[in-house]
């Protein structure tokens, strides 16, 4: 997994994301203009024996696109992390850089596409170029994985091929919709659960809450038979 890490840390693949997660790097926010911005891609975070992984979109400009750590440094992951936390999947509540001392507990967390994308909005050429990092992220992990979270619309829908690559098992069709709530499970794959994304835009407006998350993680512990 550390030989993963590092190796998508070094992914240029996509001349569009690497210029504007650069760019990002480099204008920088106003409130973080004295530190050094990572700028590069975000690999996964969590144990590689995790029974539980959440998938997310991409990182944003300037979360992990800063701190270099998925979820880190900005309002979703304050959100998704108190919430995980509250599961007993987190040693503590925030995840503000990657030095402080975080870890997860029978987790992992990553996302469809590894670089920021302008407006966090990848191209689904962008999606596809990337696919092939969480297909072999997930083939680390399938040993012990049991379900999985998607966090919006575009990682459920990037699940599926990755039954194809990973798990030789044929998506369903047609495809289940994506919903909070959403549930797809078949023989020889973990199971997939729907979770609204952790979005400001999605938990300012209370679209979703926090009872929602620690519902949809508790399902997943019970489904992952995580204590
Ligand atoms: S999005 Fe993925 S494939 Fe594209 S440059 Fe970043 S890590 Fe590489």
């Amino acid at each position: 997994m550390a030989d993963l890490d590092a190796a998508v840390s070094d992914c240029f693949a996509c001349p569009r994301l690497v210029r504007w997660r650069e760019e990002v790097a480099r204008t920088r926010r106003a409130a973080f203009r004295d530190q050094e911005y990572w700028g590069r891609p975000v690999p996964g975070f969590g144990v590689p024996d995790a029974r539980i992984a959440i998938l997310g979109l991409a990182p944003a400009a300037h979360g992990g696109n800063r701190t270099g750590r998925i979820f880190t440094g900005d309002r979703s992951g304050d959100v998704l992390f108190a919430a995980l936390h509250r599961a007993g999947l987190a040693n503590q509540p925030t995840s503000v850089a990657a030095d402080d001392g975080l870890t997860l507990r029978d987790l992992r967390v990553f996302s469809a596409v590894r670089c920021a994308p302008p407006d966090n909005k990848p191209t689904p050429g962008e999606r596809d170029t990337c696919a092939p990092w969480l297909h072999r992220e997930v083939a680390l992990i399938r040993p012990t994985l049991r379900v999985v979270v998607a966090l919006g619309a575009f990682a459920w829908a990037s699940w599926w091929p990755v039954l194809r690559q990973v798990y030789g098992v044929r998506p369903p069709s047609p495809r289940p919709a994506f919903g909070h709530g959403a549930h797809w499970s078949g023989t020889g794959a973990p199971e997939l659960l729907g979770c609204y994304h952790v979005s400001q835009q999605n938990t300012f407006t209370g679209r979703l809450t926090p009872e929602m998350l620690d519902d949809v993680f508790a399902q997943a512990k019970q489904s992952a038979g995580v204590d």
